[in-house]
């Protein structure tokens, strides 16, 4: 049995770790698509042989690392079912693994995560002052969302980006500064990046919190998402929302990926109260997201 530790405390140090001990255990795949300002990896795993691909991606914000760990999990989770041959939430994995492949990005903003977690001590010294200033001088970071440049990655992708600058601070933030350009940040460029190769069939990302799942983008999502959404909510007992009501512009990565390839994506936001969530919420976390994960291969099987 694999020891996973604490499940739910996972900043990049503890991912890293536990995704190598994971590929020594399984054959597992396990790459980088690119690396942040500050050198970390965003590793990337894939789940399965099959030719259809669904691409799910998690901690785009720096106080949201509580969705690398339900990934994390999941990932474990799903390599222990495999190996047992069980069935992982009544899905026979033998099976859908050899038709469906899920590529999972766990940590799509490494140093953001490390700065909340760690505060300023693990950032490199000539980065420290700017980054105190652009928290308003303030040195608990619980806060941030951007990354180490204060761009809010989930503002950086080409839907509507320019709503979004203009709706945001014109200047490097805690949250919301959508950056110079799309996809000016190395982080998101990776993840626009990879999507472009691989065009998976639907993406997911991970956000906190609310319990709810943003399933469309000005009506362009397809009719498959609606009916897709119905069934993830079933499984995870979380409300459906259509578009993102505050869309002030958007720049978001499902927003992106419905807009460009008609396809279905979904923002899922874990958890409720504030970020970072409390660990405790991690079982009900767990026992929500699970079934909803392990079901994922199966529309498209
Ligand atoms: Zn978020």
């Amino acid at each position: 049995m694999l020891k996973l530790g604490h499940p739910t405390n996972i900043g990049y140090t503890e991912l890293t770790a536990q995704l190598t001990a994971l590929a020594k255990k399984y054959s597992l795949e396990i790459k980088s698509i690119g690396a942040s300002l500050l050198g970390r990896q965003l590793w990337t795993v894939r789940l399965g042989q099959g030719t259809k691909s669904i691409y799910l991606s998690g901690a785009y914000h720096g106080n949201e690392w509580l969705t690398a760990a339900v990934l994390l999990h999941f990932i474990n989770a799903y390599l222990e079912a495999l190996e047992k041959g069980a069935l992982f939430w009544g899905v026979n994995l033998a099976q859908l693994s050899t038709q469906v492949s899920l590529w999972i990005t766990p940590m799509v903003n490494p140093d953001g995560v490390t700065l909340v977690r760690e505060g300023l001590n693990e950032i490199p010294s000539q980065y420290r002052s700017t980054l105190w200033r652009w928290n308003y001088g303030n040195n608990n970071f619980r806060y941030w969302k951007a990354n180490i440049r204060g761009v809010d990655l989930n503002r950086q992708f080409q839907a509507d980006w320019h709503k979004a600058y203009l709706n945001g601070p014109k200047l490097p933030a805690p949250k919301y500064f959508a950056g110079e350009s799309p996809e000016s940040e190395p982080e998101s460029r990776a993840v626009a990046q990879f999507t472009r190769k691989l065009i998976p069939e639907m993406v997911i990302a991970y956000h906190s919190q609310g319990e709810v799942i943003y399933w469309n983008y000005k009506k362009k999502a397809p009719p498959t998402a609606r009916r897709i959404a119905r069934e993830l909510s079933r499984l995870s007992g979380y409300t459906l929302i259509g578009s993102n009501p505050q869309e002030a512009g958007s720049g978001g990565f499902k927003d992106w990926f419905i807009d460009h390839y008609q396809r279905p994506g979904f923002t899922i936001e874990i958890g409720r109260g504030i970020n970072p969530l409390p660990l405790q919420q991690f079982d009900r976390i767990w026992r929500q997201n699970a079934p909803l994960l392990a079901h994922l291969g199966t529309f498209f099987r």
